[in-house]
């Protein structure tokens, strides 16, 4: 029986100490010295781990509490409160919420799950990833069970052009030649941010991290550093017509290569096929309300990979009212389907992937596996400040990571994220990523429910 895959994740602590969404406010005037002190009652030990951290002026209740209010609830005396850290609520936007940005965090620390004392307190739809619900029809049966390992769900995807048809002759040989492909163990990539500071240690974290988990990094080709060059059969460089012509020396060794979409690029692919026809192409697409020509003739062409993006907020880009990612992604997803090309190109997807239930629901909108990139910068503990971008010393001084540790932290945040989903496929009664490709029929879709049951009485959104 061929070996399970597995992360190995361990316990990473952060290097600075994590802003918490709230601390507890002690008074103690007014303690009745019950002995019995609600304190005690924390089950996350979070009084006896308590620090001060006086570099930040923070203390570390903040970001150990759970949120469950136990303590605020058992001190008879109703001396404890819970405030809102003003610090903690200013961090990232409208999309990369504080809630988002501090549960990757913990994922990278712990490898695990997070855990969210009071439950779930959010609203049950909204924009985005948030107007889609996937089925967990299944979740009582104990041996989907595929985080346990009670029964293996296989979270593999192939990358690369798949042929229509096979070909066999008169004595049952197979005629055909197939293509490449590769298979990765998990439907996730990871590609440089777009902005952070991102160093050349850093590249080379995340690059250790690839070929530890047996996927692959995107980096353009100007950021190829020479520590690099160790880790090529996990790295996809970026190249440019501009690049290219002093990078094609160092292509040799590489399993992919990805550039840009523009017609002008078209020589330059069949030159990098000529010289390395094992070496898998991938075109990069932005989603931008052009695409669908453009998916439609790449696929018809042999394309082998097409990488759709978005924006860091997974919305189209360049538009005043933009579509989501995941709408743009289905609407090319079905676009192929119509044309009878869907099975022979892989669709890479980009921007806004921010958690792990982000990769399901992508991959059920139509693309074989997601590319991440803002979350690796958190699992180095950015806070999405920006500063980087203005010039400013980063917080948490992202460009000095040291490469063990920093490593650990993003296969600890992909052992959360790859268990997550084996908890979506285990409760949908899955035991192949691949068979989620495309499969809406497995997720409930908001605009779809209102336009169904509302529309019909009240008329079309505006
Ligand atoms: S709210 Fe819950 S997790 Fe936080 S300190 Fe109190 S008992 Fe502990
Ligand atoms: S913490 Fe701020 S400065 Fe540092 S990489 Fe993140 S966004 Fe940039």
């Amino acid at each position: 029986m061929p070996k399970k895959y597995h992360i190995d994740f361990k316990p990473t602590l952060p290097r600075y100490t994590p802003l918490g969404k709230s601390g507890v406010v002690d008074f103690r005037e007014g303690c009745q010295r019950c002995g019995q002190c609600a304190k005690k009652a924390c089950i996350y030990n979070v009084y006896d781990k308590r620090c001060f951290d006086s570099g930040q002026m923070t203390d570390s209740i903040d970001y150990l509490c759970k949120n469950c209010f136990r303590c605020v609830q058992q001190c008879k005396k109703g001396l404890l409160n819970k405030s809102v850290n003003p610090e903690y609520i200013k961090m990232g936007d409208a999309y990369w919420t504080p809630e988002i940005i501090s549960t990757n965090w913990t994922q990278a620390e712990t490898g695990k799950i997070p855990v969210s004392g009071a439950g779930y307190g959010g609203p049950f739809s909204g924009p985005g990833f948030d107007s889609m619900w996937t089925d967990m029809s299944e979740i009582v049966r104990p041996t989907r069970d595929g985080i346990h390992g009670r029964e293996y769900i296989n979270t593999s995807v192939d990358i690369g052009r798949k042929l229509e048809k096979l070909q066999f002759g008169a004595a049952g040989e197979l005629l055909s030649s197939p293509p490449p492909l590769l298979e990765l163990p998990l439907p996730l990539v990871m590609a440089t941010p777009s902005f952070g500071h991102v160093t050349e240690k850093v590249r080379l974290t995340l690059a250790m991290a690839a070929a530890r988990l047996g996927t692959f990094f995107i980096v353009a080709a100007e950021q190829y550093d020479k520590s690099l060059a160790h880790y090529k059969q996990h790295i996809i460089p970026r190249i440019s017509q501009e690049s290219y012509p002093s990078f094609k020396g160092k292509l040799s060794g590489h399993r992919a290569v990805e550039g840009i979409y523009s017609k002008k690029m078209r020589p330059l692919w069949q030159e990098i096929k000529q010289n390395h026809p094992e070496m898998l192409i991938s075109i990069k697409l932005p989603l931008d309300g052009n695409e669908l020509p453009a998916v439609a003739e790449l696929a018809l062409q042999g394309a082998e990979i097409i990488h759709l993006c978005a924006d860091e907020h997974g919305n189209e880009i360049g538009a005043a009212t933009p579509r989501f990612i995941k709408d743009m992604v289905r609407r090319a997803h079905l676009h192929l389907v119509e044309r009878s090309l869907r099975d022979q190109v892989t669709l890479l997807a980009s921007g806004g992937i921010a958690m792990a239930e982000h990769v399901a629901k992508i991959i059920i909108c139509g693309a074989d596996a997601a590319v991440m990139d803002i979350p690796l910068l958190l699992a180095f503990e950015c806070r999405l400040c920006k500063n980087c971008e203005k010039k400013r010393p980063c917080p948490v001084t992202i460009d000095s990571i040291e490469p063990a540790w920093g490593t650990q932290r993003v296969l600890n945040l992909m052992s959360a994220w790859r268990n997550q989903l084996l908890e979506i496929l285990g409760a949908m009664g899955m035991r192949e990523v691949r068979r989620l490709r495309g499969e809406a029929g497995r997720a409930m879709f908001f605009e779809d429910l209102e336009a169904d049951i509302f529309g019909k009485i009240f008329g079309e959104r505006i």
